[in-house]
């Protein structure tokens, strides 16, 4: 029997701003915009849809209507919030429910499958559905080579790029988000100045964020001083050499500049591919955190740990319950989902990718009253991100014993095959473990899904105390209740202290005692070096990879950005991304402080 829609009468706690979010974006509307549907309406309508692939394994009734009942208590109460596309589509026509995706661009106009033309129509069905694409234009040949066909010359990747840009401001994202893009090509291609320099002008290539795959060979010839080898895709023949400082001396000139590119360190994500046998990690999707294979899919979870600290403790033991119900979550969405091609379709079920990560990590090192730039800020990062790892783990084990293991186990990095789990020395690089799933945890910048939570964001520090955020075109004020609740309890809360804070971007002002001005640092008050040690404390426990943007001050100096870059690169990042305070308009978060 079917369940019940109606939701349990237990009301969702939300915020203001969390209803203004879902009412814009999120409820089912009718033909004059009005939704159709209160919040409990959409989460009860998440929750059965995924519950219900509990039957499949042989669920009564009665069970499903429990693990739903579980489902809509974790969502309503924000201990844990799915991707967007989930939210929005569970139970719906389109019925698409993962935010990421990498799609592969072969030199090809068309193939009738992979082709540049095929992919950008894949690419358009993506954004329909909500989903966010990443693309390698690596194997296009370099702009100037031989189209043999014509016997004309080849535009190059960035010029494909630009084609799919444009497609990209043309196809809105099913009216709910604008598509979202990662473009990544590899160090060694023949037309990586060009690649570098395609986004100085900000008003062009808007729809993508670009990284440069960054090679280990790239990096050793840097350390020597000398140069690398360019490869013409096409041909696999040597086009030329580059001097490894200039370029990287121009990678880091464009982050200081524009943020841009970031940096993808392609061999350490390949490293920990789980599924070597079918193919290579050569993109990932728009915000980093998952190194995607071509037709590769993830749909991401974060658990809210700020939730579970209490009077000054975390309860790890409410945490991990969580945790696990999550990953069955997850993994349960993989049996429902409506996916946009036959082959993502295939693949999703071959290797049961799934990204459970966390977000309120900088509410829970408030609640604990642990400065986030310091040593313990940083072990308590790599503990949180080590329990879910464990946790979720320990799910998708059960699962794969209840279930069955993931199709590709066997051979994958989990499993008993002697070659796909071992690195080049031989070594295992991860212990045997029989799970549901190839992958299990990352960090999502949780961009949307945390204003739901009404908690911060991924593992990030605060943006700001106070601040006026710029949310599907509705400015919203955001002030930390942490704060105000502690200014108030200590009796040095005013009303213009509040205005001053927003004001300036800090909480440096001297009625605040100076333990809260540690303990509620904000990011642009962060040393950068402290942003990356962050980024790699919670790498360590992470199958995927990590959402991280490490802030600058405004006055930051372009060596400082370059020590960044090294350091993530020491620190065995997978990538690293940044952005100078100022260096772009119209960014999301604003303090008063930047404009
Ligand atoms: N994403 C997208 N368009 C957007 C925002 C996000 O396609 O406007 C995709 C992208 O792949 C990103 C992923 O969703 O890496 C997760 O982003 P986030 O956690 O911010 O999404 P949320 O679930 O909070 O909306």
């Amino acid at each position: 029997m079917p369940l019940s829609s109606t939701p349990p009468s237990v009301p969702a706690e939300l915020s203001q701003n969390a209803r203004t979010v879902l009412e814009k974006r999120y409820l089912v509307k009718d033909r004059s915009g009005k939704p159709t549907e209160r919040p409990e309406d959409m989460f009860w309508r998440v929750a059965t849809v995924v519950a219900e692939a509990d039957r499949r394994y042989g669920a009564s009734d009665a069970q499903t209507q429990a693990l739903a009942e579980e489902f809509y208590a974790l969502m309503t109460q924000r201990r844990f919030e799915p991707n967007s596309p989930t939210l929005m589509n569970a139970g719906r026509p389109l019925g698409q429910l993962s935010a990421c995706f990498v799609l592969p661009v072969e030199d090809a106009l068309s193939n009738g499958q992979n082709g540049i033309y095929d992919t950008l129509r894949s690419m358009a069905l993506i954004h329909q559905s909500g989903g966010g694409t990443g693309f390698s234009f690596s194997r296009l040949r370099g702009k100037g080579a031989m189209v043999r066909s014509t016997t004309g010359v080849a535009s190059g990747p960035v010029s494909f790029m630009q084609l799919y840009d444009s497609s990209t401001d043309a196809v809105k994202q099913g009216g709910t988000r604008r598509g979202a893009n990662m473009g990544i090509l590899r160090v060694d291609h023949p037309d990586v100045l060009d690649f570098i320099a395609c986004k100085e002008d900000l008003t062009k290539v808007t729809n993508f964020n670009i990284s440069v795959g960054i090679t280990e060979k790239f990096m050793q010839a840097l350390k020597a001083g000398g140069s690398y080898d360019l490869i013409e895709p096409s041909t696999g023949a040597v086009a030329g050499q580059l001097d490894a400082k200039l370029v990287w001396d121009k990678m880091v000139l464009g982050a200081w500049r524009t943020g841009e590119p970031g940096v993808f360190f392609i061999d350490e994500a390949n490293r920990y591919n789980p599924v070597p046998h079918l193919g290579a990690y050569e993109a990932t999707n728009p915000c980093g955190e998952q190194p995607l294979l071509p037709y590769d899919v993830c749909n991401l979870g974060s658990v809210n740990v700020g939730y579970y600290v209490r009077d000054g403790q975390l309860d790890w033991e409410a945490f991990g319950r969580d945790i696990r119900t999550s990953t069955h979550f997850l993994d349960n969405i993989i049996d429902v989902n409506k996916y946009p091609l036959p082959e993502i379709d295939a693949l999703s079920k071959r290797i049961r990718r799934i990204g459970l990560g966390v977000m309120g990590f900088a509410d829970a090192l408030i609640k604990l009253g642990i400065p986030y730039d310091t040593p313990e800020g940083v072990e308590m990062g790599r503990r949180v991100m080590e329990f879910l790892d464990v946790e979720g783990k320990k799910e998708s084990e059960r699962l794969a014993k209840e279930r069955g293991p993931f199709p590709e186990w066997a051979r994958s990095i989990w499993g008993p095959d002697e070659t796909c789990a071992r690195d080049a020395d031989g070594k295992r690089i991860r212990p045997m473990q029989m799970l549901r799933n190839c992958n299990v945890t990352t960090v999502a910048p949780t961009g949307t899904i945390s204003i739901i939570a009404g908690c911060s964001s991924g593992l990030e520090p605060l943006f700001a105390v106070a601040f006026m955020r710029n949310q599907a075109g509705v400015m919203m004020p955001d002030v930390n209740e942490d704060f105000v609740a502690i200014a108030k309890r200590e009796g040095w809360y005013s009303d213009e202290l509040m205005e001053r804070i927003a004001k300036t971007g800090t909480v440096q002002h001297p009625e605040v005692p100076e333990r809260w001005q540690k303990v509620f640092v904000t990011a642009n008050l962060i040393a950068p070096e402290w942003h990356v040690r962050m980024q790699a404390a919670f790498q360590q426990h992470c199958d995927s990879a990590i959402s991280k943007t490490t802030n600058f001050a405004h006055t930051a100096t372009v060596d400082d950005v370059r020590a960044i870059y090294e350091l993530a690169y020491q620190l065995n990042c997978k990538g690293v991304t940044v952005y100078r305070d100022g260096s772009r308009d119209g960014q999301v978060l604003s303090t008063g402080a930047t404009e």
